[in-house]
């Protein structure tokens, strides 16, 4: 079997024996852009190359990049666990050409890599492209010798892409794999027109050929370029022949260690599946944030960490968890990844006292929360309702910590729903009289944050520009 550590390495060497450069990914944080959470494709730490800002000694280039897609534009926390190809945090393989090659050749690596690189069944592979990309719709008959009836034209959802609502973008052609029959959803299943996993989208060829401003005008790029995106837990599910990214090496040894320490069996119910899907995802996401110099806070990319812990950590509960555990499985991501990511061996203790302490803190008022979402829901359906109060939704982040997201998951399994747009409203309103009441700094004061750290007992340590604080850890 190959595993998806050779995976990665087969790919970077391929591209680099096309001519490529290659780079190491950039951190969970883009740097000096403010327009985006976190780094949610590969293509990130090129776009001021793409937008022509800033030019480099070459014109291909081939990373295996760390993204995460919590929060803004692709938010697959929802996903996770439901679907058995989306992740918070994932691996993005891609080879970029800045102005060099373009569409044809794009095509023609994607093709050989899959088809000979990896030996993936031409037959099962299919191809879309945009609605009105005439030129690459002619590409995969030509290149790749695809008939026309395995080449779908999709429109903007699918076959446009961009990285935010600003910044370069383009018109787009995926391959996908049918993974069988058997995976069908329905009558209805088919690229294009359903969401579900039989046919596998693995790869994304981005044909960067505009940037879009805030007003959204498209203007062409100084030279079109390619950008190219597929998962790598994806591709290692095809390639180790299972139908989902959790039954892979890079989450088995994950899954298998949560499971012992609960004490259940992967396999056994829904409902503890989905428990530790999550976990072994969120398990990830908060290591690799950590290492990238984020910490749980209240606000912008603290609070999603908090999220991933907290929503990890009740999780937990349902399989029996009492005590802090998300800590260790921290560290078995560390043994799984620390040397392909040595960020993570260097920050290891420092993320895991983080993690037990944001757990701990939780851990506090989870129950009693819990107890009030349960009375709360009952009084609902006792009047015939569905949905619970924004006002009680924000009572449990407010006085009991609860994200937004936990909320949702309780009632979704009862088949209720939350009034979001009325917790919004409360959450604003706390907002702006907290800002009425102190006009200190919050998370964005980097100096105020690292006095945090120091005060905290941490000793810190510079890393360079590649992260956007300097990671600590305790010596
Ligand atoms: P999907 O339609 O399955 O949500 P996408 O179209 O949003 O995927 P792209 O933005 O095209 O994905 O990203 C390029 C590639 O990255 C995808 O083809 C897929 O292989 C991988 N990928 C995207 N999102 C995820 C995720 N949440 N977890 C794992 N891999 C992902
Ligand atoms: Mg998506
Ligand atoms: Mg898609
Ligand atoms: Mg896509």
């Amino acid at each position: 079997m190959i595993t998806a550590a050779e995976i990665r390495e087969t790919f970077l060497k391929y591209f680099e024996n096309k001519g490529h450069i290659r780079q190491p990914s950039s951190s969970l944080i883009p740097r000096d852009d403010p327009s985006l959470l976190f780094t949610n494709a590969g293509m990130v730490q090129f776009k001021k190359i793409f937008q022509g800002q800033e030019q480099r000694a070459y014109s291909r280039a081939t990373t295996s990049q760390k993204c995460l897609r919590v929060g803004g534009k692709h938010n697959d926390l929802e996903n996770v666990g439901r679907t058995a190809r989306h992740h918070t945090f994932f691996e993005m393989l891609g080879n970029f050409s800045f102005g060099d090659y373009f569409k044809e050749q794009a095509i023609s690596f994607a093709w050989e890599f899959i088809t000979k690189e990896l030996g993936l069944p031409k037959e099962k592979l299919y191809a879309t492209v945009y609605k009105d990309d005439d030129e690459a719709f002619e590409l995969w008959k030509k290149v790749a010798g695809l008939p026309e009836s395995r080449i779908y034209r999709l429109g903007e959802k699918d076959n446009f892409w961009s990285m935010g609502d600003t910044g370069p973008c383009g018109p787009c052609s995926e391959l996908h794999i049918d993974q069988g029959e058997h995976m069908a959803c329905g009558p209805d299943c088919g690229i294009g027109k359903c969401d579900c996993d039989r046919f596998l989208e693995i790869w994304n060829l981005v044909f960067m050929q505009f940037n879009r401003d805030e007003t959204g005008t498209m203007t062409p790029l100084p030279k079109p370029s390619i950008d190219t995106g597929m998962g790598l837990e994806r591709i290692a599910a095809v390639c180790q022949g299972v139908y989902s990214n959790f039954d892979t090496d890079l989450f088995v040894p994950l899954i298998t260690a949560m499971a012992d320490r609960a004490g259940v069996q992967y396999g056994e119910s829904d409902d503890t599946d989905t428990a530790l899907r999550v976990i072994a995802d969120h398990s990830r996401s908060m290591a690799f944030l950590i290492a990238d110099g984020i910490l749980p806070s209240n606000e912008g990319r603290g609070y999603v960490l908090r999220r991933l812990i907290r929503r990890a950590f009740r999780f937990g509960r349902l399989m029996g968890m009492e005590q802090p555990f998300l800590y260790e499985q921290a560290r078995a991501v560390v043994k799984e990844m620390g040397s392909a990511f040595p960020e993570l061996l260097d920050n290891q203790d420092f993320m895991v006292s983080v993690i037990k302490k944001e757990e701990e803190r939780f851990s506090q008022t989870l129950d009693k929360g819990l107890a009030i979402l349960e009375q709360e829901m009952d009084r609902v359906r006792h009047k015939g309702g569905q949905v619970l109060s924004g006002e009680v939704a924000f009572k449990l982040y407010d006085t009991y910590g609860f994200p937004l997201d936990i909320v949702n998951d309780v009632t979704e399994k009862q088949g209720m729903s939350v009034d979001e747009a009325g917790f919004n409203t409360f959450m604003a309103e706390q907002k702006r009289k907290s800002k009425e009441a102190w006009s200190g700094s919050g998370e964005k004061d980097v100096a105020a944050q690292f006095a945090r750290l120091l005060e905290a007992g941490m000793q810190t340590r510079f890393v360079g520009y590649d992260t956007l604080c300097a990671t600590s850890r305790i010596v």
